[in-house]
């Protein structure tokens, strides 16, 4: 099938380049591409998009130039579904495009699945924060290293039932499922240099709390930034406490990075995420995604000011529902405990222990 670019209207340009915002959130592309289809998002930058057997259904993908050829962000996940479209890609409009390098802005499978695959096909390196590559090959050498102490007793100790701490251990090994083999050289990007990709300038800026060491990509001549996971239109990252770091505070980590980006980005950016479609209003989803978080810690605080919580009894209260699905359970318990750990980091709750397990109360006065 061949491209299409753009399938919508693109995004309005001033004269002096800037992107016309015409409500506090934008979005200069209507829909999003089909599978083998792409839009061109910016000039020289190709947006797809792989589907995803989640109920998060898609992943997007972008292509930038780079020489003959295309420089890659992300890969979508290694499923059958994902090899085919690629396959078709590389025999129909990729034929006489090169990849020249893939970028994987984290270790999560529906970004890097496919790197490894790619980089040993085509011979191309991989480039990836030093976190997020360690990250990965952490559990694709180890997958069963979770299924083990101290972790199990983290999770109990936290009102996990032995289902859903099941759930949790395995998940190294789904991983390897949906991860290809990751090459055993990389090149590292560190936040405050600059990529030089087809003759653009891309500065590279890191942010944590969605995973580690997140990569977002900042294009100040385009006034473009590929953020990845960090801030979308419609959805919020999931921010997790990992077994491995148990008193961790990813949404601490979240909320100064978020802070970074309000600081340092344009308003009137065009930001390119990593799922949803493309928006300018930046400033304002980020305003969003803190008042989100905001009144998350909110409602815990109230919660725990009546009676002591453990984090499984915290997931109602942060989710407004009970959640029954062990697959759903397994990241809204790391969320949940997310928002304790931040309350806790800042004295406005305190752990209790006893025989029973943890609970989070309020911070005597
Ligand atoms: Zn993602």
């Amino acid at each position: 099938m061949a491209p299409v670019a753009p399938v919508a209207p693109g995004p309005v340009r001033t004269t002096t380049g800037n992107y016309v915002k015409r409500a506090a959130i934008e979005f200069p592309f209507a829909l999003a591409p089909k599978p083998l289809e792409w839009i061109e998002a910016a000039p020289g930058i190709l947006w797809l998009r792989l589907p995803l057997p989640f109920r998060l259904d898609h992943v997007n993908i972008y292509l930038i130039e780079d020489g003959d050829g295309f420089a890659l962000i992300d890969t979508g996940i290694d499923n059958a579904v994902s090899r085919e479209i690629w396959q078709a890609l590389f025999e129909g409009p990729l034929r006489n495009r090169p990849l020249t390098r893939v970028l994987g802005t984290h270790c999560h499978p529906d970004h890097i699945g496919l790197a490894g695959w790619l980089c040993e096909r085509f011979g191309l390196p991989l480039l990836a924060s030093q976190t997020e590559y360690l990250d990965a090959l952490r559990i694709l050498l180890d997958p069963g290293a979770l299924n083990s102490e101290p972790y199990r007793s983290f999770y109990h100790s936290h009102g996990l039932s032995e289902s859903n701490t099941e759930q949790l251990l395995s998940r190294g090994l789904g991983y390897l499922r949906m991860v290809s083999p990751l090459p055993r050289t990389f090149r590292r990007v560190i936040a405050g240099e600059t990529l030089v990709i087809g003759g653009r300038g891309f500065d590279v800026i890191t942010g944590g709390g969605h995973s580690a060491e997140q990569v977002m990509l900042h294009c100040e001549s385009e006034n473009i930034l590929l953020c990845a996971d960090q801030a979308m239109a419609k959805i919020t990252p999931n921010i997790s406490v990992e077994a491995i770091d148990p008193d961790g505070d990813p949404l601490g980590i979240y909320l100064r990075s978020l802070e970074q980006l309000r600081q340092t980005m344009p308003e009137d950016i065009l930001v390119l995420p990593g799922h949803n479609l493309p928006f300018i209003g930046l400033t304002t989803r980020i305003d969003e995604l803190v008042a989100h978080h905001a009144a998350r810690c909110r409602a815990i605080l109230e919660a725990c000011a009546k009676a002591p919580h453990s984090v499984v009894e915290l997931v109602p209260v942060v989710f407004g529902r009970a959640i029954e699905d062990p697959h759903q359970m397994s990241f809204a318990f790391g969320e949940a405990l997310a928002h304790a750990n931040y309350l806790v980091r800042r004295n406005e709750l305190r752990v209790s222990k006893t025989a029973a397990g943890s609970f989070l109360e309020a911070a005597s006065p």
